[in-house]
């Protein structure tokens, strides 16, 4: 069977899956998203694309953005650097949890995937101001993903604004220990903006296929070195999912980073392929389950490995 007619009949197997989720409502734009969407992608080594379902709805990239985020700080300041402000450790806590700022005795943030390791990268990139620093990343992203219409959603973007005080709590929290090295609001500002950039299910393929070739473009050209691609999707494999990142390393056997606008991006470096599934129903740890259940269909049929 053709790869295209198994992604169509995956997903629609997987479709009773969606009642086991729901869309994520503490961000109210994200709430008003139909759950019953679902879609699938693949991108082979030569860039290639197979794709099906809801591949070309535009949805927000939310947590996936952390990648693409630590990639650019990478750039920026250089793998020491980065890493004297977090660990690059699993929390085993919710993704949006204190607790771990509290008892750590340096307060660091555990690693770049949670949302205080994740705002903490953001503090990191370069710009003159908060506006210039979100250019860099959106355009960054845009160049890995090959697809210049990626934009700001701005109604999710003020919707996180609006709501995001649990965010502002550990920003604060960390700035009030001593180690946030920038302005909060701007910094919270860039950040509730690069989750809130619009991508596809095939844009994120892309940028999944970007990490799987170690930072190299589908025209051939290297955008990062070869250990930045390693540290993002080594991280990806261990920290990606939250707390279920053990339990989705183990059924699906690929990497995954999921993002409560519904999206996971799988690298599947040992084969050079980009994979990304895109449903808006997630569960209580913040993951797609009809994607999560579409990537291990996909994995068993194709004997994915990431050894
Ligand atoms: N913007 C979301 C937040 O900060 C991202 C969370 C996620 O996708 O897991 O809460």
């Amino acid at each position: 069977m053709e790869l295209r007619e198994f992604l169509d009949q995956t997903i629609e197997k997987n479709k009773p899956l969606i009642a086991q989720g729901h869309v994520a409502t503490y961000i109210p734009e994200l709430a008003k998203v139909n759950p019953n969407q679902l879609g699938a992608a693949i991108v082979n080594p030569d860039g290639t694309i197979i794709s099906s379902g809801d591949c070309n709805v535009k949805f927000a990239i939310e947590s996936i953005s952390k990648t693409v985020v630590l990639a650019l700080a990478l750039l920026d300041n250089g793998e020491e650097e980065v890493f004297k402000h977090m660990h690059k450790e699993p929390s085993g806590d919710a993704f949006n949890s204190i607790i771990k700022l509290e008892t750590e005795p340096d307060h660091l943030p555990r690693n770049p995937y949670i949302n205080p390791g994740a705002i903490m990268t953001t503090s990191l990139i370069k710009g003159a101001n908060k506006e210039e620093k979100f250019n860099r990343i959106l355009t960054f992203m845009q160049k890995i993903a090959e697809d210049d219409t990626l934009d700001l959603a701005t109604e999710t973007y003020l919707s996180e604004k609006a709501t995001g005080d649990i965010n502002r709590a550990l920003t604060y929290y960390m700035k009030g220990q001593g180690v946030f090295p920038a302005d909060v609001n701007d910094t919270l500002d860039v950040y509730f903006k690069q989750c809130s950039i619009n991508v596809t299910c095939i844009s994120l393929a892309k940028i999944a296929g970007f990490f799987a070739r170690g930072g190299v473009l589908s025209t051939g050209e290297r955008v990062i070195p070869k250990r930045y691609a390693q540290i993002v999707t080594g991280l990806i494999a261990t920290c990606g999912m939250y707390d279920q990142s053990g339990a989705f390393l183990d059924n699906i056997g690929v990497p995954g980073k999921s993002g409560v606008g519904g999206g996971i991006l799988c690298p599947l470096s040992s084969k050079k392929i980009g994979i990304a599934v895109f449903g808006p129903a997630i569960d209580k740890e913040g993951n797609s389950t009809a994607g999560m259940g579409i990537l291990k269909d996909l994995s068993i049929k194709m004997d994915y490995d990431m050894f």
